[in-house]
């Protein structure tokens, strides 16, 4: 089996020690879709002198030409989606249409960026000085880290890099273990754009060991990291001690309330897609549904009906409705959320297990899974599952569903569903959280808008949107005196 390289410097390289890893079919473990580079400290600090290298030139070129070399990869991406969902389908288990949803979402966040950076790198601002010409300049930083996860391995590359390049720094970027194809699919199409050396970079290997170098290292003047909770509030301690800027989004506890005026088909069909999409693995999926109890039984029977329509299976299959989850580890752990909410005494109305028979063996599979009985204070309504399960919560009025939705730690997303517009406008006012929506699912997103959470959810500057490049470049303030 072919191991594959890092890309430094523009050259696909293998890694100063000599060691790879096999990353591994979620849909079946015996499959191993190729061997990666296991990088260490040294890998680091040469990728590191080589971003240094070409940040000179690429920081001074016109940003029409650095859009230039950014479009024709963008346009690469276009022509390659089937190719590229073909890689994030078996390494992260998500199905085909899955993938190729996270690639289209991927090229209109591009597509934005680009055009961010063509017009939002200054502003003018009327001097209080006769004669004087006052004008602040967006300036990028240097080299910057980009530490991707693997439940969206393609879109979040693109989010963080184009505004991070677009605005003159250059890059290396580090994937996820489990997920190291898709990030090189995504660095193929700058290789093919002949983008100049040095510009992208891209290292595989582990967390601890490549990841804490780069944000270790005082070379590195910005990290954007997706990701855990924990991880990422560790990765702020240790880049605070150079100063280094951090952006973080991390973790989600989202809540969907549902009103009883509220229109319980489309609430229904909005909660099925939200938890389960990409098996639950999403940082805006919902994960609980906080409804007042006289609509929970007519909810109940309309949710259910939508997610025993669901089909578990390879994501490659066309009927399949939801791959595996995404490796071992993560099955261990959303299982042992489920054990927790049993034993916790909420009640399973759907799902609740591993499917282990036939073709089902060599994967990790877990069944769509529904708790009801769920309290405020318990484990599965207060953590992370990350996973296809969803926690089911009946509340008495408004003013209760408010604060069982907030009193969380996290606060990433939430959703309201109801026609009572004042009600609607006193969740988003109140409700801790970075995005919130109306009668739209917790995981809905737009390309023009920043994305990030607050709380232990999202740290630093939100990225994307309107807000993308803001996180990657400094401000200068520039006085001109032109009459004497
Ligand atoms: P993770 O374990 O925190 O890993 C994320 C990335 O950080 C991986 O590339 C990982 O590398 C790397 N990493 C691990 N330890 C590190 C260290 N000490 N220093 C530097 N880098 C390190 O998270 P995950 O398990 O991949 O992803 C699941 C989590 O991501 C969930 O909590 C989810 O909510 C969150 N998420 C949030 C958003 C958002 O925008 N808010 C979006 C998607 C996912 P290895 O793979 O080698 O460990
Ligand atoms: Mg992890």
């Amino acid at each position: 089996m072919k191991t594959n390289n890092n890309f430094i410097d523009g050259k696909w390289v293998p890694s100063l020690e000599k060691e790879s890893y096999p990353q591994r079919n979620p849909a079946n473990f015996e499959q191993i879709t190729g061997l990666w580079q296991k990088s260490g400290i040294g890998d680091v600090e040469y990728t590191i002198e080589a971003a240094q290298k070409a940040y000179k030139h690429w920081s001074i070129l016109t940003v029409h030409k650095r859009a230039e070399y950014l479009k024709k990869a963008l346009s690469l991406m276009r022509e390659r989606v089937n190719r590229i969902a073909k890689v994030i389908t078996a390494e992260n288990g998500k199905t085909l249409a899955e993938s190729r949803m996270e690639i289209y979402s991927a090229i209109k966040e591009m597509e934005f960026q680009i055009s961010e950076g063509l017009y939002r790198l200054g502003e003018v601002m009327p001097s209080g000085q006769d004669g004087v010409l006052a004008y602040c300049t967006r300036r990028p930083l240097g080299v910057v880290a980009v530490i991707a996860p693997w439940n969206f391995p393609f879109n979040v590359p693109v989010r963080k890099c184009i505004p991070a390049l677009i605005a003159g720094n250059t890059c290396i970027m580090k994937p996820a273990q489990l997920t190291p194809g898709t990030g090189a699919e995504f660095v193929r199409l700058f290789e093919d754009a002949d983008l100049p050396a040095g510009v992208l970079n891209f290292i595989t290997g582990s967390g601890a060991v490549a990841g804490n170098a780069l944000v270790k290292s005082p070379s590195i003047k910005a990290i954007s990291f997706t990701g855990s909770t924990e991880v990422g509030t560790n990765i702020h301690k240790v880049a605070s001690e150079n100063l280094t800027r951090t952006q973080l989004e991390m973790g989600g506890k989202n809540a969907m309330v549902i009103l009883k005026d509220a229109d319980l088909e489309k609430a229904a069909k909005a909660a099925s897609e939200a938890a389960f999409v990409c098996s639950g693995q999403w940082c805006t999926a919902t994960s609980r549904v906080v409804i007042e109890q006289p609509v929970l039984d007519d909810f109940l029977t309309l949710l259910i009906e939508n997610v025993k329509k669901i089909v578990v299976g390879d994501g490659v299959r066309p009927d399949t409705g939801m791959g595996p989850v995404c490796g071992e580890a993560q099955l261990e752990s959303i299982l042992s959320g489920i054990e927790k909410g049993k034993s916790e005494g909420a009640k399973i109305v759907v799902g609740g297990g591993q499917l282990k028979d036939g073709d089902f063996q060599k994967g990790f599979f877990i069944e769509p899974t529904i708790f009801t009985n769920v309290t405020p204070d318990m484990y599965i309504a207060q953590e992370e599952i990350f996973g296809p399960v969803l926690s089911v919560i009946a509340v008495d009025d408004f003013e209760q569903a408010i604060n069982i939705a907030d009193n969380v730690r996290f606060g990433l997303s939430s959703s309201i569903f109801t026609n009572d517009l004042e009600r609607a406008h006193k969740f988003i006012e109140q409700t801790d959280v970075g995005l919130t929506h109306v009668n739209i699912s917790t995981a809905y997103k737009e390309p023009q808008l920043s994305f990030g959470g607050i709380k232990q959810s999202g740290f630093g500057i939100p990225e994307a949107g309107h807000t993308g490049i803001e996180f990657f470049t400094d401000h200068k303030a520039i006085y001109i005196k032109y009459k004497p």
